[in-house]
């Protein structure tokens, strides 16, 4: 019986969001190693960054708008959540997933605004472009660094 009512908890918890205890900020699966990944990068370039100070929640939902591949929804005195359109998520490569959990956690984490500016080739200066329509955005192993530089300076 405590095995069963375990395996339930477990269903409720990956597909919707059973919370037992209120407080509980609900990372989905799939986002945290993305997660952990804007707190790692954050430390390597001297930015504190909290979840536990600062919790923000990230699911991945079917975001009805067809143009917006991921928000982040603020809210007040609960946590701002981050919320991926599932049909975005299950096509991006590990670099657009990347991309996207960073861009967001900027509005959501470190509370930053867009920024289209574009350096000599057109190239997004800032991972914070409002759309690949502003400039173009090559986010790969060779610029990841410069792009992660520029959103934690
Ligand atoms: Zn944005």
């Amino acid at each position: 019986m405590i095995r069963y009512t375990l395996y339930i908890c477990l269903f409720t918890i990956l597909f919707t969001s059973c919370r037992n205890d209120p407080d509980e900020v609900i990372i989905s699966p799939e986002l945290q190693p993305y997660f952990d990944l804007f707190q790692e990068e954050g430390q390597k370039r001297g930015v504190d960054v909290d979840f536990t100070v600062t919790p923000i929640e990230g699911r991945v939902a079917n975001l009805f708008d067809s143009n917006v591949n991921g928000w982040c929804d603020t809210k007040e005195d609960k946590p701002h959540e981050i919320i991926i359109d599932d049909s975005f998520w299950n096509g991006a490569s590990n670099f657009d997933k990347e991309f996207i959990i960073m861009h967001e956690l900027g509005h959501c984490y470190l509370n930053l605004g867009h920024n289209d500016a574009v350096d000599g080739d057109g190239n997004c200066i800032s991972i914070m472009h409002s759309s690949t329509e502003s400039c173009v955005f090559p986010y790969n192993q060779e610029t990841r660094d410069d792009y992660l530089d520029e959103l934690f300076n």
